[in-house]
């Protein structure tokens, strides 16, 4: 799962008490900005293999702690800390509420990768590995991929009223990336660009984020 993820991550910001949407979608996708940085320093390794899967090469043998359901509430528990930290001057009387939603989003990576992967996913870092594998099945996951990360912007601009063309082109740049995702070149070699890529691309969504809920400059005196 790669944009799905931030279906959540715009849900939540409907809270209140929530924290901004910029640290939400960082929340959404925390455990792969993980990942991608211990792959660059071999602590957790894949290896690309057309064919592992329908719609994914990804070979994801070994992700003992950011993908494992344990490891990932830790990871939450340490990001739910370092948002209670931000908000702690700026909003005191939010600091609790929005941690744990912070939190939330970050463990509902686990979940939503779970629907999709093959099993390469565990709850301790140890067999049994688990995974529904949807990535086998095209016509389940791309539907619903699209239809819940659709409905999350939907119900966001509902809720928030934020400007529409922002919004747009948030839903645009993540339609892009994750077209490239299923259709785009496949690589066949993990190498620092892999992390960069994700990167990249994650970078690139959470700053159309968080344009979307900065204040339009007002000229007044
Ligand atoms: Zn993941």
């Amino acid at each position: 799962m790669f944009i799905g993820h931030f279906a959540p991550a715009l849900i939540a910001a409907t809270q209140k008490k929530a924290p901004s949407l910029t640290l939400l979608f960082i929340a959404a996708q925390w455990v792969d900005w993980a990942f991608f940085t211990f792959l660059l320093f071999d602590i957790e390794k894949m290896n690309f293999k057309p064919g592992i899967s329908v719609m994914n090469p990804m070979d994801l043998y070994h992700l003992p702690y950011t993908h494992s359901l344990v490891g990932c509430v830790a990871f939450a528990f340490g990001y739910a800390a370092l948002v209670w930290l931000l908000m702690r001057t700026k909003a005191p009387s939010s600091a609790n509420m929005a941690a744990i939603i912070a939190g939330g989003v970050v463990v509902s990576h686990w979940f939503l990768d779970f629907l999709v992967h093959i099993p390469d996913l565990t709850l301790m870092g140890d067999a049994p590995k688990l995974g529904l594998g949807l990535w086998n099945y095209p016509a389940l996951a791309m539907p619903l991929e699209l239809g819940i990360i659709l409905g999350a912007l939907w119900f966001y601009a509902k809720v928030k009223s934020p400007p529409m063309q922002r919004l747009w082109a948030l839903g645009i740049v993540m339609l892009a990336l994750q077209l490239f995702n299923w259709f785009g070149p496949v690589d066949t070699q993990v190498t620092p660009m892999t992390s960069a890529l994700g990167f990249f691309a994650f970078g690139i969504i959470t700053l159309f984020a968080s344009w979307v809920e900065a204040k339009p400059k007002t000229n007044a005196p």
